[in-house]
Formats: C-alpha cells, structure tokens, sequence
C-alpha cells in the first residue's frame, strides 16, 4: 500500500516546496538517488501540496486522501504518472502516446503529449511523473524528448530514478538534475517502526536497506537476508544445490528473471567488498555478519576473480538469460 508519509529529505523538499510557489522551475526534473529513499514521494508531496485543502499535504483532507489508499491513481487533475508495465517492465511507446496500458486499454484520459499540452487546473501545475524513468525504451524516450525541452508552461515533467546511466542521454541532458542522498539511519528506521518492525531485526535490516526504505516489506527483508546467508554458505564450500535456493529467480515473481538477479549479484559486491575491508583491519558494512565473514576474509583467496565476474554479469543483465548457469559460474569463482 502507498502511504504519503515522508521521511527526510528535509532541504530537497523545502527548496522545491518555495520553488514551485515562486514558480521558479523550467522544464524538466530528473531526481537520481539510490532505490526506494523516497524521491518519487517527493515528486508527489509537489503535486500533493496543490490538491490539499489546506495547501500543505496535510494527510487529512479529502485532497490528500487521493494520495493515499490501496492503489494510488494513475491520473488526477494535476498528475499524470507513468509507471513500467507488463512482465519486460518497460514505458512503451503507446504508453506515452495514446495513453494506453499494457492490456491496450485506456489508462489515462489521453496521451501523455497532449495531456501535457492542456492548460493546469486553477491554482496547480501539471505534473508528469515518469517513474523508473530508466525504463524509458529508446522510442517511448524519442517521442518524449520534444516535450521534455521545452513543456508548456506549468507543466513539468519529474524523471524518477536510481539508474540514471541507463537513460538516453539526449534524455538526461534535458532535465535539471536533482541528486538525492540515502536516509540516515535513524530517519529509516523510524518508518520501519511505523511499519511494524522489531527492534530485534535493528542491525540486520538496516545493514542491509543502507538508509533505503527498500525492504520494508518483510518478505523482500527475508530473501535478501536469506540471500546473503546463501553467499555466505557457498563462499565456506557448501554445494551449490544446498545453498544457492535464495538466489534464484522466484517463479510467481512479477519481476523479470533477469531483474531478480540483480539483488542477489549487488549483495555478492557488498559482501566481497567487506573481505577486502576486513583483510585491511576494518569492519564490515554488513557488520551483522561479521562472524561468518570472518573465517572468509582469513582465507588467501584472491577476491578480484569473482569481484569482476559479478561486475560483468551486472553489466549484461539480460532479460531471458538462465539465471542458474550464472548463479553456478558465480559460485564456481568463490569456491576454495
Ligand atoms: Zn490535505
């Protein structure tokens, strides 16, 4: 469920909340920044703020409770928002053109380009929210470049984020770009709170999320949790098909194999890097797992092989490849 609730982020937010009453922005935003901090409730506090009774997102008036519920809508007076579709997780071009769905129906009153061009309502902007902007195919990125550049005026367009690399960069060029920095701990976990955590799971939920909001679902907690303790295994010589359950692709998953892939391989990084710090007499980031990683980093063996083999798999990323073989061949240069 989507909750408005925002933690942090407090000069962002304010710098853009006197922006948009001064209306001082042009164009384009492009808010970059590690995955699940918040950026696109932020994008959202601006066209929140403009709905609200009470001018300032209260969470109370009927405005605001568009904003919340199950479901948040796609369309609303003052906000468009544009989300990845089907099982491939890309913007398409009919997405952005007629306004369509992935089951070709209507998803939006009109095509993005034209809701754009309308006048906003009495007292609002328009806002366009293009959530995971990397998404962006190289035609549905074409056919928005245009209006990227130059939208009417009181239109703006907010790009969402944390692979900024991954857009066109005729794309990225376009846009003000708006650099967003990981919650601090304290400020994470206090939403974990709020949403039901235990102080027991304290160190290992926050080792892991990194001042993200990213597994405050307890099952995406679990499995990267589980994730690591998998790495972990086949790193002390384990088998393969005792340890490495929790690093393949879930089948009833709505994310593409390939994407399932990435979690498990950016852990593999993060555990690799903190042998290398621990060999170099500092403690691990994943400081919950200091004493199974310990044994590790006193073995002589060379990280660099699977650092760069784990790189490289990060890098092609393909959409339908067999995720065991890469899993397996991974494995294979972390053995003893
Ligand atoms: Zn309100």
């Amino acid at each position: 469920m989507y909750s408005p609730e925002i933690s942090g982020h407090q000069a962002i937010r304010e710098r853009l909340r006197s922006r948009v009453q001064e209306d001082r922005i042009r164009g384009s935003l492009l808010f970059t920044g590690p995955e699940g901090i918040g950026k696109r409730r932020v994008a959202l506090e601006l066209a929140q703020r403009e709905l609200c009774f009470r001018r300032n997102a209260c969470g109370q008036c009927e405005g605001c409770l568009l904003f919340a519920g199950e479901d948040l809508p796609f369309e609303l007076p003052n906000l468009l928002r544009i989300t990845p579709e089907g099982k491939a997780g890309v913007i398409r071009i009919d997405q952005i053109r007629e306004g369509l769905d992935s089951n070709n129906q209507p998803r939006f009153s009109r095509g993005v380009i034209e809701w754009a061009s309308l006048s906003p309502p009495m007292g609002c902007h328009r806002w366009i929210l293009v959530e995971e902007a990397h998404r962006l195919n190289q035609s549905s990125g074409n056919i928005l470049l245009k209006t990227l550049e130059e939208p009417p005026q009181g239109t703006h367009f907010i790009l969402v984020t944390h692979r900024p690399e991954a857009l066109l960069q005729t794309i990225r060029s376009r846009c003000e770009r708006i650099s967003f920095a990981p919650l601090a701990p304290g400020e994470a976990w206090a939403v974990a709170l709020r949403n039901g955590w235990q102080e027991v799971d304290h160190d290992r939920w926050s080792a892991l999320g990194e001042g993200s909001l990213r597994l405050l679902d307890e099952a995406a907690f679990r499995r990267a949790e589980a994730q690591v303790e998998a790495w972990i295994a086949l790193m002390g010589g384990r088998p393969f098909g005792e340890a490495a359950g929790p690093l393949l692709p879930e089948k009833d998953s709505n994310l593409a194999q390939g994407e399932q892939l990435r979690q498990p391989l950016e852990l593999l990084l993060r555990l690799l890097a903190d042998l290398a710090r621990m060999r170099a007499g500092e403690g691990p980031a994943l400081a919950p797992w200091r004493e199974a990683l310990a044994p590790l980093a006193s073995a002589s063996k060379d990280l660099k092989p699977p650092q760069e083999a784990t790189l490289e798999a990060l890098r092609h990323l393909p959409r339908n490849l067999s995720p065991e073989p890469l899993i397996r061949e991974l494995a294979l240069t972390l053995g003893a």
